[in-house]
């Protein structure tokens, strides 16, 4: 052997001269581009540099994929540093790549499985490419708000072109090998089986001087020979209008291959690279990194949750409404078949209709074949009587939000239900030990608190009253994850997690509203920090009697935080019969448009109506001030929360703000947000605002924090 790593081993020569470098990360299924591999394929470029008798390099991968990226737990305590050291850091692992791309022999490299990120741009250094079928390559680092830092937006386009370039780089979306050979971005595909040895061929004829090893490696350091500047600008329109707020990777890295089009290689990666130590430290590129791992940390959490689960291979919901009816469809979608109890027969009907409406949905995508259709449909059973429970395992109960008739049904089918059976109610406002109070058994009653619309929404709270069994708990959130929702589990409490926090949200839109501030404008500005709706558009959306309830009842589970008001605008809008987007009037006002989706537009009379609610008149709040109005109460919520155990991290505090709620990107969840802030300046900015209110004050364990100098993540 030539060298053995961690990651990287290298043969000695072979009778042809010919070095073999195989990806072989140990104690992994897979192989990334973490700091070690980048020190040890540096390693092994030198010694190939100082072998005499080398004629050519054979890359291959001994893993079911090539190299998956990098290693983004790495990216934390990275891009924390300075931009000038992030932007030196990538500039040391380029001298890597650009020396392994100047050996003086041909390098062919064997790409199976996947090469994604830096995993493709090390190809990319190589001179030729072979890519097995099946196989798919990309540099989807956008989705972290980032782009290609080890030289691939300008391998990328020298080898397919500006306008290839700029679409992989800026969408992020992994091509197939038929594309990829199809953009010029590999040279040939080959069978799995045959992709080692289709290599080994192509790099005998480099070796022999039939195929122009020197001219491929010579295109990636020269400028790119026609300066496309149409390409690029139609590129950046494009990424201007794909990329969501305030992540600005995309456009930056058009710019920046605009810039380096016209450069040598050395020039055009040092100039990737400084654009990148800029977007690495900026809020997004560190959000979303920081999303990542949530993401991760999330599974890990909801897989040991599920431990000692009992199998769910029948469920039932009690009714057949919005939301069960999308429940009964998500559960026999994902292979449990569902039982649909409802009292009312056109309850039921209505129910099987949205079943077929989100069948056709997805055949109509090309999700679901006809057949699957049609056994999903036929593995839903509306019912009006308790036909089968004896083989249901669990009961998800969907009914009207009220106490007493939850109470009621479910003392009645506890009785007939099997012993070892679980029921999950999806009450969003009521407390799971309330209901569970009257319960013979009340260890078996758990929450799965779903969001509307169900098929839709990736977010299931999983909800641990203070009597629910480990049993309970482990199989609502196995059932959960069957379901592919991401499963949080949380402490019992008024709101649970993400009700909790959107209503200490929601008072600072009654607050503002209250104190003379424009409804649209605060939507303006919500909308403009990144919400995919502001607060009043979102109540409209929601049903603005629905909201209010669900307001007020959870305020009044916190009244030390969260006093009654004497009134406020959604009980207003309520009062009012102005439910919003349901019957055409809320804050906005609806109308049906061509395509069928509802069109939003003021109502001119909403602002005289709000007047009433205002004493001192309607008044002009800097967009700062509404932010900061709306968003610190939310934050202080979400910290109170994970400091009183309702959640156990802030990952799983900022995941289900996002997945629940829709919490911008770009800003991570609240606690990132508080993070980005500093949490002395958080403190600072709601001890200007605390005259407000209890809401806007900061309790004594952030304070302590904000002192310590810690943070969330
Ligand atoms: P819905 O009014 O659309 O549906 C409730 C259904 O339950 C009705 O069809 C009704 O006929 C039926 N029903 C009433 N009593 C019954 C009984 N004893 N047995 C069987 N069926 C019975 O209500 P929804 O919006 O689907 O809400 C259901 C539950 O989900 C509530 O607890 C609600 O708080 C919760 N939830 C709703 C949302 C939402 O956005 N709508 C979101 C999360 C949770």
């Amino acid at each position: 052997l030539l060298f053995q790593g961690q990651s990287i081993r290298a043969s000695a020569p072979d009778t042809e001269g010919v070095v073999e470098i195989c990806f072989d990360r140990q104690a992994d299924a897979i192989n990334k581009f973490d700091d070690r591999t980048v020190q040890e394929l540096r390693e092994v470029t030198a010694l190939l540099a100082a072998q005499k008798d080398l004629r050519g390099v054979l890359v291959s991968s001994a893993k079911d994929v090539f190299i998956v990226g990098a290693d983004i737990t790495e990216f934390g305590a990275k891009f924390a540093q300075s931009a000038e050291a992030i932007s030196a850091d990538v500039a040391r692992s380029n001298e890597v790549f650009i020396a392994f791309e100047d050996l003086s022999v041909p390098s062919v490299v064997a790409i199976n499985g996947y090469a994604l990120g830096g995993g493709l741009e090390f190809a990319l250094s190589c001179a030729v490419r072979v890519i097995a079928s099946g196989a798919q390559v990309g540099v989807p680092e956008v989705k972290l708000g980032l782009f290609p830092g080890f030289g691939g937006t300008v391998r990328l386009a020298r080898l397919a072109g500006p306008a290839i370039a700029c679409d992989w780089v800026t969408s992020g979306r992994p091509a197939s090998a038929e594309a990829a050979l199809a953009a010029g971005v590999v040279d040939e595909v080959a069978t799995p089986e045959a992709v080692n040895e289709r290599a080994r061929a192509l790099l005998q004829q480099a070796m022999a001087g039939t195929l122009d090893w020197r001219a491929r490696q010579q295109r990636k350091r020269a400028p790119l020979p026609h300066l496309n500047v149409e390409s690029f600008a139609e590129a950046r329109s494009k990424a201007i209008k794909a990329s969501p707020p305030h992540q600005p990777a995309a456009v930056a890295a058009v710019d920046l291959m605009a810039e380096g089009a016209s450069l040598g290689r050395e020039a055009a990666i040092a100039l990737e690279g400084r654009v990148f130590g800029h977007i690495a430290r900026g809020q997004a590129g560190r959000a979303m990194v920081q999303t990542f791992l949530n993401e991760q940390a999330v599974k890990r959490r909801a897989r040991t949750a599920a431990k000692g689960a009992a199998p769910v291979r029948q469920a039932m919901v009690l009714g057949a409404g919005i939301m069960g009816g999308g429940i009964a469809f998500t559960s026999a979608l994902k292979g449990v078949p569902a039982r649909m109890k409802d009292l009312r027969p056109e309850a039921l009907e209505q129910g099987m209709g949205e079943a077929k409406k989100q069948v056709a949905r997805l055949s109509r995508a090309g999700r679901l074949s006809e057949a699957r259709g049609a056994e999903v449909l036929a593995s839903i059973t509306p019912q009006l009587d308790d036909a089968g429970l004896q083989a249901v395992d669990v009961v998800v109960e969907a009914i009207v939000e009220n106490l007493d008739i939850k109470r009621k049904v479910l003392q009645q089918l506890e009785l007939q239900l099997r012993p070892d059976a679980i029921i999950a109610s999806n009450t969003s406002s009521l407390r799971i030990d309330d209901i569970a109070a009257p319960l013979a058994q009340p260890e078996r009653l758990a929450g799965m608190h779903f969001f509307n619309p169900v098929p839709l929404m990736p977010l299931v709270e999983i909800v641990r009253g203070s009597r629910t069994s480990e049993m309970a708990v482990a199989t609502a959130t196995a059932y959960a994850s069957a379901m592919g929702k991401t499963a949080i589990v949380v402490r019992d409490c008024p709101g649970f997690l993400v009700n909790r926090v959107l209503t200490a949200y929601m008072r600072g839109f009654l607050q503002l509203i209250a104190d003379g501030a424009d409804f649209a404008k605060v939507d303006e500005a919500m909308e403009a920090f990144g919400w995919p709706m502001g607060p009043a558009y979102l109540e409209d959306v929601v049903g603005i009697d629905t909201g209010s309830h669900v307001n007020d009842v959870i305020s009044a589970g916190y009244p030390e935080r969260m006093p009654a008001l004497a009134d406020d605008a959604l009980r207003l809008m309520k009062r009012e019969g102005r439910y919003g987007q349901k019957n055409g009037l809320g804050f906005y006002r609806y109308e049906i448009s061509e395509t069928g989706k509802p069109k939003r537009s003021l109502a001119d009379d909403t602002h005289t109506l709000l007047a009433t609610l205002q004493p001192c008149g309607r008044r002009e709040f800097k967009v700062e001030e509404i932010v900061d109005r709306m968003m610190l109460p939310m934050v202080l919520e979400a910290a109170l929360a994970l400091h009183e155990g309702v959640a156990e991290t802030a990952a799983e505090v900022d995941l289900a703000m996002q997945l629940g709620l829709g919490f911008p990107a770009y800003a991570g969840g609240p606690l990132k947000y508080a993070d980005w802030l500093g949490l002395n300046e958080l403190v600072a900015r709601c001890e200007r605002l605390t005259h407000l209110g209890p809401a806007y004050r900061p309790h004594a364990r952030l304070r302590e924090m904000a002192a310590q100098g810690e943070t969330f993540h």
